[in-house]
Formats: structure tokens, sequence, C-alpha cells
């Protein structure tokens, strides 16, 4: 028997069903395969960044393949429709009886494996398994047996099930008795970033999962909407390469708080929702194709009369709008791939509620900064930013970006990290330092905010009701 897993975004060898499936027959000869698909990630808009987080995790794992005695392949094709023809050509010339995988859920990608699969038909079989959620999409769901369109009951019915269900964590296939042929991984035909302040690996990941669950993760209900206190797991990254599953993370938290069921404010608790909303969205988009396809969960919402505004669309970009938060967020993003929760809920609420811009030009931007970019969660979290999505924030409610910055960073700390030109501008000031610079006569490198955020709301307001009553 020859068995071929082919590793997407499953990029580990803990906890990965489709590895320990092919490896399962001791008697078969296993391989493993990676296909870079740079103009497919293009389109997809992949980060710098997030490329050169796979790329390090490509070296080690074929690494740590070949101490399991598995031989890496290594292609680089330019999109999907040359990947499957790479792999009808490998399964051909190597006798693959079958190829494993972990399931993805974007629509492209699932397109791909079906066509894939009628393709090697009848020689050889595919098998995909969901080895980076909890449960396959479309098993948790409402009394008319349909996906849940809102967070709550699909949370309590999620942890009713996950109560019931035992986890299973595959181990790390034992040695096989293979020659393992080393292949050089040339660089990705695609731009490279740095990613950091993080390391890749699937071993730097566990550490940093066991250091967060015994150190950070009780105070995370209390902590984890001040940014200037970075008491986040920062495992987002890991997640969406695959070098951790979420269900190690699951397992570990129990590990360390067995008893955190019992505290309903536990921080242990808190996290294990955020978990879930990573669920959920992936869930959505098995249930709603459309998510995938550039258009919104509330369709009334695409007849927004967006405001196109490419100046104002790049002062964002740069962190230069004038309010601080939004600014000293924009400005972590872009020098580090990555951005606070709380204050990617801000920046895309004032892209689209203050500036009024389409947020689809924020989607693809984040897409192409964060190293955990992520269409499931970064579509869904741009959804409920925007009023269009599932479950979202009601559109009449609209974050004022000064309010936000006092409530969360009352000191303006995280301010003063990112805007190292507002470090004179006294606390009571930190939100409002135009104010300050003019009455204290004080020139500040900075610009005015450049929208007056009560106006702004009002436009706001009006397009979302014109587009309503239109529907
Ligand atoms: P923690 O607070 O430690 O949370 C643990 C894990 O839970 C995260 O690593 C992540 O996998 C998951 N998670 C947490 N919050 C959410 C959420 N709201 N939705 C879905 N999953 C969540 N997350 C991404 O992984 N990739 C993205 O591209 C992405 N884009 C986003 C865009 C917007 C506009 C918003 C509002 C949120 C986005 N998020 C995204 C969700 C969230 O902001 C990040 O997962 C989180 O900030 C990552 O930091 P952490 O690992 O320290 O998270």
């Amino acid at each position: 028997k020859k068995h071929l897993v082919w590793f997407r975004n499953d990029l580990r060898t803990f906890d990965n069903p489709a590895l320990s499936k092919a490896c399962e027959d001791s008697e078969a000869k296993v391989f493993a395969l990676f296909i870079a698909t740079p103009k497919q990630w293009q389109t997809h808009h992949m980060s710098a960044s997030q490329a050169a987080f796979i790329y390090d995790h490509l070296i080690q794992l074929q690494e740590a393949l070949a101490k399991l005695g598995i031989s890496f392949i290594y292609q680089q094709c330019d999109d999907f429709p040359d990947s499957i023809e790479f792999i009808k050509t490998i399964c051909k010339t190597q006798a693959i009886d079958k190829v494993f995988y972990n399931n993805q859920y974007e629509f492209n990608e699932r397109q791909r494996d079906t066509l894939l699969e009628e393709e090697l038909l009848p020689h050889t079989l595919c098998e995909g398994f969901d080895g980076n959620l909890f449960f396959p999409p479309m098993t948790i769901l409402n009394g008319q047996r349909e996906m849940y369109k809102v967070f709550t009951p699909f949370s309590k019915a999620f942890v009713g099930k996950l109560l019931q269900t035992e986890q299973i964590i595959y181990p790390i296939p034992k040695k096989r008795h293979q020659t393992v042929a080393q292949q050089k991984l040339e660089s990705f035909n695609y731009p490279l970033a740095s990613y950091h302040n993080m390391k890749a690996g699937e071993k730097v990941a566990q550490e940093r999962l066991i250091s967060f669950c015994q150190e950070q993760v009780a105070d995370y209900a209390i902590t984890r909407d001040i940014p200037s206190l970075d008491n986040t797991s920062k495992l987002s990254a890991y997640l969406s390469v695959g070098s951790l599953s979420v269900r190690q993370c699951f397992q570990r938290l129990q590990l360390e708080h067995p008893l955190f069921w019992q505290n309903p404010k536990s921080g242990a608790l808190c996290w294990l929702n955020e978990l879930i909303w990573r669920e959920f969205y992936h869930h959505l988009l098995i249930a709603y194709p459309r998510l995938s396809k550039n258009k919104p969960f509330i369709e009334w919402t695409d007849a927004i009369n967006w405001n196109y505004d490419k100046k104002a669309f790049e002062q964002w970009k740069e962190g230069r709008t004038g309010f601080p938060i939004v600014d000293a967020a924009m400005r972590q993003l872009n020098q580090t791939g990555w951005m606070h929760n709380r204050l990617r809920m801000v920046t895309a609420s004032f892209l689209v509620k203050d500036l009024l811009i389409d947020w689809r030009w924020g989607e693809q931007y984040f897409m192409s900064k964060l190293t955990d970019g992520n269409l499931a969660a970064n579509n869904g979290g741009w959804q409920w930013a925007a009023s269009t999505g599932t479950d979202a924030a009601p559109y009449f409610r609209i974050f004022n970006p000064t309010t936000q910055g006092e409530r969360f960073d009352p000191e303006g700390k995280f301010i003063r990290q990112w805007l190292p030109e507002l470090s004179q501008v006294p606390n009571k000031y930190i939100h409002t330092p135009q104010l300050w610079a003019e009455k204290a006569g004080q020139p500040l490198d900075y610009p005015l905010p450049i929208v007056l955020h009560k106006d702004a709301r009002e436009k706001t307001l009006a397009a979302f009701t014109q587009a309503k009553t239109k529907a």
C-alpha cells in the first residue's frame, strides 16, 4: 500500500488525524506533500508574513517527518488547478492508493478537493478529516436541522456536545522503516516578510499554549480587552497554519484548570468561548458558501452606497486618521502582522462606520497584513463590525473611537507605544491630542481627525437605513 498525506493548513505531526490515519497500516509506505500555490495565495491576499511563517514551519515539518521515516515532497504550482494536476501525476507515478488530508472549508478549497477526488477515481481514493475543528461543520444544528445563525445558542449546543464527546487527540505516529528522500525546500515564489516576536514550529506553539494556560488564562476574562496588558494567547497564527490544533488547546486548558466549568466567570471559560467563536465562523463557511464569495450574510446590506474614498482609505491603512487608538492599532498591524482583538473591532468599525468604506476593502487589507489571516475569522470579524454578518453588531450601534480609546486604553499606554509623536501629550488629552496642542500652543506632528464622528455617524445611519428601506 502507498499513502500520500497532503498537508495544507495542518502543519503538525501531533494531533493530525490525516497523518495518523495514513500511518495506521504499518505496512503502508507513507509520503507527505506540501504544494505552494503563489498565484492562488495572491488572489486570496495572503500576507508576506504568513507566507514566511508557513515556509519556516515546512522546514521543521520536513525534519520532524524525516525522523518518523516519512519523505516530504515539496512542489510549487501556480494555483489550485495546477496542484490537482501535480497530485494526479504523483499518484500515477508512485501508484498511490489513498490520499489523506484535513479538510479546508473555504469555497475554492472545497471545489478543488471535490474535483481532485473525482479525477483520482477509481485508482486512488481520497479521505478528508476535520482535524482543525472540534466538530465537523453541520453537526451542531438547531431544531430545524439547520446551522445556527446566532452565536449564543450555537455555543450552548456546542458545549453540550463537547461535554458528551470524548475528544480524541492523535499521538505522533510511530517511526516507520522507510528510506527518506531529502529534498531541498526552495523558497516560495512569493513575497516573504518577518513575522515579528514569534517563532515558527509546533514545539513553540505547544510551549506557548502551556505557558498561557499556566500563567495567563486565569486573568483572561479581566485583561483580554486591554491591549496594553498584552495578556491574550497570541496563538492565532499557529492555529491558522495548523501547527497547533484547537483540540490540543482544549485538552491543555482542562489539564491545567480541571474545575474551570464550575466557575462561569473563569478566565478559562472565557477563553474557551473565543475558541467557540472560531468554530462558529468555520461552520458558517460551510452553511453559507456566499461568505467565501465576497458577499454579505445580510443581503440587503449589498445595496449600501459605500464611499470609495481612496485617500481616506490610505489614511486609515497608514494610521493617520487623527484618532489615536485607531492609528496606534493600525501601526501595530503594519509593523507586527498582528493586532489585538478589541482593536480589530475598533479599527474595522472606524473604517466602515466613520468612513463609510466598504468592509471588503478592510477585510482584504487585514488579510494582506495579518500573520494569522484566515477567511473564516477575518470575514466573520469584518462582517460583525460592519453589521452585515450573522449575529453582527446592529447597524445603529456605532463605536465612538474616542470613547473606545478612553475605555480600553485609559492612560494611553498602548497609544504611546505606537505613536511616539504623542509622547509629550498628558494622559488627560491622549485621546484628543489636537485639543492639547491647541491649548498648550504646542505644534504636533500628528493629523487632525479626518472626520467628525458625530456627522459621520449620521451619514452612516442614513446610508444603512436607505439600503434597508430599498430592500
Ligand atoms: P486569544 O484571545 O488568545 O483567543 C484564542 C484563539 O481563539 C485565537 O487564537 C483565535 O484562534 C480564536 N479567536 C479569538 N477571538 C476570535 C474571534 N473573534 N473570531 C474567531 N476566532 C477567534 N482571527 C484570526 O485568527 N484570523 C483573522 O484573520 C482574524 N481577523 C479578524 C478581523 C476582525 C475585524 C476581527 C474583529 C477579529 C479577527 N480575528 C481574526 C479574531 C481575533 O481578533 C483574533 O483571533 C485574536 O485577536 C488573536 O489573538 P490571540 O491568539 O491572542 O487570541
